[in-house]
């Protein structure tokens, strides 16, 4: 009687391990298949006969096979299961994703437990693999990752010119600036504005001056380094950060952006709008407090270079006597 329950209770756990929704293999110490559910018949097209007895490395080559025998050292060593996750690994063995809903991805994702099987001797002669179907939980984490890059992105970039925005520009700024303090790097900055813009506005209209500050955006990317941090500091005012660099070479940068907008030629409805940028240069070879001074000797600069009749680079020179910083608006 306890026979017959034991020997139904084996045909149930059959039955289960052949229905499950997960793969089921069992190898021995050689790395020799056993045993083969359904699953792995269904995913793999290979029926049970036929990798009966066969190395799993030489059936499936895309497994690392030092990497999965030191991992089956360790769980026959000390008698515990290990795991490896999709984040680590995306599958143990290649197979074709049939989600339907999830079908761009066209691999399953997998996470595995490997188990150790303690034959009647107490010694582990065979280990378990469990592999479970995770393509829907990665894919799902993974769209949710490139949709949290692209607001992240969107929340630092100017709309109308790409550049950097302003709060995104200053976050750079600030860690450059902390570079700086912790490194005494050197580091300048050159703000501009775009001069009697709102003649631009009054003679063309709004949308003609939009495109000019499009335009001065493509020039500014076509001159800055990689390294460089372009920003839209306000509605026509930009800001360039140049790390390592001094006010003498961001003086020679800004003097070329200046000729190169002078000499661009912006067109709307047929008509050429001529204009021109003043700009101001400033570096932190003069002990600054914060980032924020920067900002203000640069502010200082180019408000001398509209004094002196627009159109030019000025310097801050440290001048104690200047006058406070214009807030600008
Ligand atoms: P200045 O040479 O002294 O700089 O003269 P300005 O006319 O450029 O003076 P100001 O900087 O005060 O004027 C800026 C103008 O830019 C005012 C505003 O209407 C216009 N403006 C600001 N943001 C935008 C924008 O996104 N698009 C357009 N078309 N115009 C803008
Ligand atoms: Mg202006
Ligand atoms: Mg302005």
């Amino acid at each position: 009687m306890n026979e017959n329950l034991d020997l139904n209770e084996f045909h149930w756990l059959l039955a289960v391990v052949q229905s499950i929704d997960v793969g089921v293999v069992v190898l021995d110490r050689e790395y020799r298949i056993h045993v083969w559910n359904t699953f792995m018949e269904n995913r793999s097209g290979l029926q049970p006969h036929e990798v009966h007895q066969q190395s799993l490395f030489s059936l499936f080559p895309e497994i690392e096979e030092n990497w999965f025998r030191h991992k089956v050292e360790g769980v026959v060593t000390l008698g515990t299961p290990a795991f490896t996750i999709w984040e680590q690994r995306p599958y143990l063995v290649k197979f074709k994703n049939y989600q339907p809903i999830t079908g761009q991805e066209e691999f399953m994702f997998q996470n595995t437990t490997i188990l150790p099987l303690q034959a009647t001797n107490t010694s582990i002669e065979h280990i378990c693999l469990i592999i479970y179907d995770v393509t829907s939980v990665a894919t799902n984490k993974q769209q949710l990752q490139a949709a949290n890059l692209q607001l992240q992105q969107l929340s630092r970039t100017d709309r109308l010119t790409g550049l950097h925005n302003r709060g995104y520009w200053e976050e750079c700024l600030q860690h450059e600036y902390a570079r700086h303090r912790r490194y005494q790097s050197m580091a300048a900055l050159v703000m501009f504005d775009i001069d009697h813009f709102k003649k631009v506005n009054d003679s063309h209209g709004h949308p003609a001056g939009d495109k000019v500050i499009q335009a001065v955006a493509e020039v500014m990317r076509e001159q800055v380094r990689d390294t460089d941090y372009a920003g839209r500091y306000g509605g026509e005012e930009f800001v360039v950060l140049l790390p390592d660099v001094d006010s003498a070479a961001a003086k020679l940068f800004a003097e070329r952006l200046r000729r190169r907008i002078e000499s661009l030629l912006v067109t709307y409805e047929g008509q050429t709008i001529p204009f021109t940028i003043s700009l101001g240069v400033a570096d932190l070879s003069d002990p600054a407090e914060d980032y924020q001074q920067l900002i203000e000797r640069a502010d200082q600069a180019l408000y001398a270079a509209k004094e002196a009749g627009r159109n030019q680079v000025k310097v801050y020179r440290g001048n104690p006597m200047a006058p406070p910083p214009r807030t600008r608006t």
